[in-house]
């Protein structure tokens, strides 16, 4: 549903027919971490994550699984197995 609050206009999983439904009825701000990520957003005259609304909370325990400017965090990558991978290429 597109968000009519902080992030008016874009859409948001959070947003409801109630208004929003995140802890505090807001989204919080982007984190320094985020800076280079395809996923912000900018409103007013801050930025926001498109896809999460609490930034500081995905780079916590490590590297955001959503960012896309940080090598290693995409699906494909994560996904290949070490060892299959290792005799791909003695195959070779
Ligand atoms: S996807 Fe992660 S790194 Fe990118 S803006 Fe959102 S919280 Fe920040």
């Amino acid at each position: 549903m597109l968000c009519t609050t902080t992030r008016e206009g874009n859409e948001c999983a959070f947003m409801s027919k109630n208004g929003c439904t995140f802890s505090g009825g807001t989204c919080n701000p982007a984190i320094e971490a985020c800076l280079g990520c395809e996923r912000l957003v900018t409103a007013g005259d801050m930025q926001y994550c498109s896809s999460y609304p609490d930034p500081a909370a995905k780079w916590r325990y490590g590297v955001c699984n959503f960012a896309t400017h940080v090598k290693g965090t995409s699906k494909e990558e994560a996904k290949i197995n070490p060892l299959k991978a290792s005799r791909r290429a003695h195959r070779r």
